[in-house]
């Protein structure tokens, strides 16, 4: 009887396509030792950081304000640069929101210069 082959089930955030007899083809296999060993010693596995749009997308696949999908990874409440002058992290997913684009634009432009602090 032919022993059947399955498709490895991959990394997280990352598919992958290889046949393997069971759970994941060697290279993912490797790789998922890898990330595990380097994330426990610092937190995260540089190999596989995400940006900060992937992360916050992936937090908040829905637009914050009208629920359609969320394209935009908008920082919230603090402006990227409010995050920069105040020496927090601007790519930490958690200081940042996800927008659809339409309302991303709307947000945008009533938080120009000068039209945050009147709110
Ligand atoms: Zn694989
Ligand atoms: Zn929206």
């Amino acid at each position: 009887m032919m022993r059947a082959l399955k498709v490895c089930t991959g990394l997280p955030g990352k598919r992958c396509v290889e046949l393997t007899a069971s759970g994941r083809c060697p290279t993912c296999k490797a790789e998922a030792d890898q990330a595990r060993g380097t994330a426990s010693q610092r937190g995260y596995g540089s190999r596989h950081r995400r940006t900060f749009r992937e992360a916050v997308l992936d937090k908040e696949p829905t637009c914050r304000l009208c629920g359609a999908e969320s394209t935009v990874a908008d920082h919230w409440p603090l402006s990227r640069r409010e995050l920069v002058t105040r020496r927090l992290n601007p790519n930490d997913p958690r200081r940042g929101r996800g927008l659809c684009a339409s309302c991303h634009g709307t947000e945008t432009s009533t938080h120009q210069p000068g039209g945050w602090n009147q709110r």
